[in-house]
């Protein structure tokens, strides 16, 4: 018989105590099963995680776990009896790829057992030793052997099969956050980054159609689609811009003009947090990248709304974003061409200092709460599926 293919999964225990931690790791079950879909079974155990897929699915469930936030390890192991030569048996064959220097490392989840974890580590190693002649160092091992013994199975891994998961919190467990997306680069990093923190993003995307192109929006939709690789399906509202920009040209100062084109997109964005049920918007700003956003501008700015707006990427330099977005997928598709919809009409000296106060001045001409009502009216829900 074909042993049943079996992943344990780790994730980090720090600060979860008591009843947070079982909400956690239900929340992390629940998950895993929606990112592995209803042929692999998920199996809440003490303190980890046991994921059998059906064996052809081994190697995407592989691929698919390295993608689960909250995650912080896992590793295809082996099933033996709770028996020193079986388990050192499976052992040597797992290391046989992988040559020098090891250490056992145990843990019991079943305290019964009439052995403790030290004296399962060398009666182990003894063995290994004895049919292999490799040396046991105990610091700076070349291969690390771990042994969990779980009721009445032991299950075996080595260092060699063991892969680090993103880390963070399950999706869900922090909450919801509305998340500003441009199609451009940086913003996809701030929703993963918060998405890795727990948080559910929804997004919204604002466009200048017929003034610009709908590239922005096709963009934002196929990084999306990235994006559910990792956090699963999301809710994008897709507003046009294009009315509440034609008054702002037509009735305020040119140097302010991006930064009040801002303001509605966070009012806006507002009204979809509170549809939602979001606790935060989320920007991908980063201190000092462009006029828009110097400390100035960004506290004049998110003086519109009541919420709190989160800006994962605020301490970060273009490059480390340009390198996270390529580990994340992204890139490729923020880098092709597009008009920005705050192109559309952009002073030629935007201010880089302004106040709440000059900004209210500057809209005082405008009916700020019929233009973001008029603008939410026209806000589109679009559905974004996963796609393996
Ligand atoms: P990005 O790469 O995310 O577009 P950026 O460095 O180009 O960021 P800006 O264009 O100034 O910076 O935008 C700052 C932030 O404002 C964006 O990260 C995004 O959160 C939000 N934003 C800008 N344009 C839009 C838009 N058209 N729709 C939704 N959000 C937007
Ligand atoms: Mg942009």
């Amino acid at each position: 018989m074909v042993a049943p293919v079996r992943f344990l999964v780790h994730y980090h225990e720090i600060g979860l105590k008591g009843k947070n931690r079982r909400h956690f790791e239900q929340l992390l079950a629940q998950r895993l099963r929606d990112a592995l879909g209803p042929e692999t079974v998920v199996r809440l155990l003490h303190g980890r995680l046991l994921v059998e897929p059906p064996e052809r699915m081994a190697a995407e469930v592989q691929d698919r776990l390295a993608r689960v936030f909250g995650v912080a390890y896992y590793a295809r192991v082996r099933s033996t009896p709770v028996d020193f030569d079986e388990i050192a048996e499976a052992a040597l064959e797992l290391m046989a790829g992988y040559p020098g220097s090891f250490r056992v490392r145990a843990k019991r989840a079943n305290k019964k057992l009439p052995f403790t974890s030290p004296e399962a580590e060398r009666e182990i190693g003894a063995r290994i030793v004895a049919a292999s002649s490799r040396p046991v160092h105990l610091k700076g091992a070349d291969v690390e052997v771990f042994v969990e013994f779980y009721q009445d199975e032991a299950w075996v891994y080595t260092s060699a099969q063991r892969n680090p998961g993103p880390g963070g919190l399950p999706v869900g467990s922090s909450g919801k956050v509305v998340v500003l997306i441009s199609g451009g680069i940086d913003s996809p990093v701030a929703a993963w980054r918060m998405a890795k923190r727990g948080a559910r993003p929804v997004y919204i995307h604002f466009h200048s159609y017929p003034h610009t192109s709908l590239d922005s929006l096709r963009k934002t939709v196929e990084e999306l689609e990235v994006l559910a690789r990792w956090h699963g399906p999301s809710r994008l509202y897709v507003v046009p811009l294009a009315g509440v920009q034609e008054k702002i040209f037509a009735n305020c100062p040119e140097r302010y003009r991006t930064l009040l084109y801002r303001r509605f997109m966070y009012r806006i964005a507002q009204r979809a947090a509170e549809r939602e049920g979001a606790g935060a918007l989320v920007t991908g700003d980063a201190l000092g990248q462009v006029a828009s956003q110097t400390l100035e501008n960004l506290h004049a700015v998110e003086q519109a709304v009541r919420m709190t707006v989160l800006r994962p990427l605020i301490g970060m330099d273009k490059t480390e974003v340009i390198a996270e977005a390529q580990r994340i997928g992204t890139y490729e598709t923020s880098i092709q061409p597009q008009q920005d919809c705050c192109s559309f009409l952009e002073p030629k000296h935007p201010a880089t200092k302004s106040t709440p106060e000059q900004l209210e001045r500057a809209e005082s001409a405008l009916n700020v709460p019929a233009m973001v009502e008029e603008a939410w009216k026209q806000a589109e829900l679009r559905r974004i599926k996963l796609r393996n």
